[in-house]
């Protein structure tokens, strides 16, 4: 994938040229104070009265004011600030004001955050009351007409930023006419500029607030539609810039730039028609449909910006999609980018009393309304893409690629392992946790694996009833009858010597067999796997442990418990690996692991650390479907795929030979920092990572050739 597909319009759009070529201007040439009296002065006066004025006309201003903030943020705060001192003023003359500061439920989080702040600030003493939508997003009129009465300030959005649903404002004057309601209203207006008809002043909307930075003009310019004869109370004091109303010398590079996209809308050809981008949508709805089977769209396409698209798709959660997204280099997110740092589901969407699974798997792609044909192109043609990757890396249904003998299986911190053998096609699943069975059970009929035992480390209720319900689910590719003992160790096995006399039992995989050792009076057991010769499996070919053992495995030496059956590079996977180590080996406490940094590559040294070691191998650890949707081709060198659940395995082939360079990468740095931690433990030395992840170099590399 050579270049980026931004469908996160709504968080922040990219800057029209013209509106950089403005910005530019204002800075170079037309450079003076619009308040300073001399030529320099008045010819930037001129470039911001211009731009007023064309916003007016944009919005249907009429005789009502606009005045320029850094954004919508503090337009919201003005706009607040001025309804609630004179509900103040009005409380104090002994008017009726209204007791609740009514919102929609769907409002972006300045505009609740900011009545709660000005209403505690300014002493009003109201309550907040959330105006409930519909399964749409839609206000709820029923509950305005009875609420409105109440009313002091009523806040609604024209469209909103996650679903992209259209508010019916004609539907909301309509009810506040009609309760004769003295509400002071704000309509939260950013994502409507551009894409919806604005006529302001034929409506009775008091404040209207509105950001650049949604309509390809830079961050840090907004403006603020204040309707003629509503009240006002400027936020910032100072010099007597915008008539008093707003202090502070005015940003009139971003009042450029946002001057020559208004022009764009106005008299250009650059902005698409409505027609065009419902046509846009069609063909985007089209390659979702066809990439995503299953997928869900969140708002009525009727109900919703043209430009907003809002989906979820059963059996992926938010996180699972934003990967393989992101690694195919196409730009979506699961909500505002306000609340992407925080995991939570989407108020927005829980406010339309969405179904969980919906509210959790949630995405957001928007784009902007300049987009073009060969724009629209690249984004289907990167979609089905995504849905390629998908399925070969088996996201949504898992899959087994062969190859394998050892897996780890992981998720929201439930784990589980399946010991494999290829040739034969048999297996053996050990602590398998509930929230896993059903990807277990969708593994191993990927590749129709017999089962030969399932089986676990610890007994209890609990465990026996998991591991019934995965035996229930691959009933047909069992090889053992019954529930086996309490450990769900099958009746008939094998016997098998371990070490030097220590008998035991073991279920054959092909020609390697999965032994068993009790401990502490068979309160636990642990489970050896490797190659066995003649009825016996010898310290030196024991390549895999399974055991709960220590809970801080690694800094025990599980072979001290295990009575000398391992050997120094056995592979030890902990059954409940609280700790994130993914896998350990005797030896790992007796080896000095070197701190973090010291096996981190900065991004901008990788390409460096390259040319000098030719035999350098770069390992992508992240999940096979983000592997397939972005392959990392780092200085001609393609990257291979080693996802964590398999290092364990890929571990003990890289322990047996001789000692390669191993470079791991992964999105943000986090998981090839693990892989690399584990080699070190496990006394590979010749690890190293990425830190930062493919995301930070390639944006250095991007900065590095946008500045050569
Ligand atoms: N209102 C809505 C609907 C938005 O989408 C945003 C931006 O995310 C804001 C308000 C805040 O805008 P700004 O970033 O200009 O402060």
């Amino acid at each position: 994938m050579t270049h980026d597909i931004y469908l996160d319009a709504n968080a922040t759009s990219p800057v029209l040229p013209a509106a950089i070529a403005a910005a530019a201007d204002a800075m170079a040439a037309c450079y003076g104070n619009p308040s300073s009296g001399h030529a320099t002065g008045l010819h930037a006066k001129l470039l911001l009265d211009g731009v007023r004025e064309r916003t007016r006309r944009m919005i249907g201003a009429g005789s009502g004011s606009v005045i320029f903030t850094s954004g919508a943020t503090e337009a919201i705060q003005t706009a607040v600030l001025s309804a609630l001192c004179a509900v103040r003023e009005r409380q104090a003359s002994g008017e009726s004001t209204g007791d609740l500061l009514l919102y929609g439920a769907t409002e972006h989080k300045a505009v609740p955050e900011a009545l709660a702040h000005w209403n505690r600030l300014l002493g009003t003493g109201l309550t907040l009351r959330v105006l409930p939508v519909d399964g749409e997003g839609r206000h709820r009129l029923d509950v305005l007409r009875q609420l409105a009465p109440r009313a002091a300030m009523v806040c609604t959005m024209a469209a909103n930023n996650e679903t992209g649903t259209i508010s019916d404002l004609a539907a909301i004057e309509k009810a506040l006419l009609v309760s004769t309601s003295k509400a002071f209203w704000m309509v939260d207006s950013v994502q409507a500029l551009g894409k919806l008809p604005l006529a302001l002043e034929s409506t009775r909307i008091d404040y209207a607030p509105f950001s650049g930075h949604k309509l390809y003009a830079p961050k840090g310019i907004g403006m603020l539609y204040v309707r003629d004869g509503a009240p006002f109370t400027a936020l910032m004091a100072g010099g007597g810039q915008e008539s008093g109303q707003r202090a502070g010398t005015e940003n009139m590079a971003g009042i450029a730039a946002l001057g020559a996209v208004l022009a764009a809308l106005e008299t250009g050809d650059t902005f698409r028609t409505p027609a065009q981008l419902h046509g846009y949508r069609s063909r985007l709805v089209a390659s979702l449909r066809e990439a995503l089977p299953g997928i869900v769209f969140n708002t009525p396409l009727h109900a919703a910006l043209p430009t907003t698209l809002n989906f979820s798709v059963a059996g992926l959660s938010s996180s699972d999609l934003l990967d393989v997204f992101d690694a195919a280099g196409l730009r979506v997110s699961a909500g505002s980018a306000c609340s992407a740092a925080k995991a939570a589901p989407s108020y927005v969407l829980e406010a339309m009393a969405l179904e969980g699974w919906r509210c959790a798997s949630a995405v957001r792609l928007s784009f902007g309304p300049a987009v073009d044909d060969a724009f629209i192109d690249a984004a289907c043609e990167r979609i089905a893409h995504c849905g390629r990757a998908m399925r070969t890396g088996g996201l949504g249904q898992p899959l087994l690629h062969g190859g394998e003998d050892v897996i780890r299986v992981a998720r929201d911190g439930a784990s589980a392992w399946l010991a494999l053998d290829e040739a034969s096609r048999t297996c053996v699943v050990i602590d398998p946790a509930g929230p896993l069975v059903e990807t277990i059970a969708s593994m191993i009929r990927s590749r129709h694996y017999r089962v030969r035992g399932i089986v676990g480390t610890s007994s209890g209720v609990d465990a026996l009833a998991v591991r019934a319900k995965l035996a229930e689910l691959l009933d047909g590719q069992l090889d053992f009858a019954g529930t086996g003992d309490p450990f769900g160790w099958p009746a008939g096995s094998a016997s098998v010597v371990l070490g030097l006399a220590t008998s035991s039992v073991g279920i054959a995989l092909g020609g390697q067999v999965v032994a068993r050792i009790s401990h502490d009076g068979d309160t636990s057991r642990s489970y050896l796997m490797g190659m066995s010769t003649g009825g016996a499996l010898a310290p030196a070919d024991v390549r895999f442990a399974f055991t709960n053992m220590a809970p801080a495995d690694t800094h025990r030496d599980p072979s001290e418990q295990m009575g000398g059956l391992l050997n120094g590079d056995t592979v030890v996977c902990p059954a409940h690996d609280s700790a994130n180590l993914i896998c350990t080996t005797p030896a790992s406490s007796a080896r000095a692991v070197p701190p973090p940094d010291s096996m981190e590559l900065d991004p901008a040294d990788l390409d460096r650390f390259l040319r000098e070691r030719p035999d350098a191998i770069l390992v992508d650890v992240r999940n096979p479907w983000e592997h397939e949707a972005g392959r990392p081709v780092i200085q001609g060198r393609t990257a291979c795929n080693v996802p964590l659940s398999r290092l364990p395995s890929q571990l003990a082939q890289w322990l047996g030979v001789e000692s390669r360079p191993l470079v791991f990468i992964c999105r943000l740095g986090t998981r090839s920092q693990r892989a690399a931690q584990c080699l070190h433990r496990a006394g590979y030395a010749q690890a190293w990572h990425l830190g930062g992840g493919l995301a930070t170099h390639f944006s250095v590399r991007k900065s590095e050739l946008s500045h050569s």
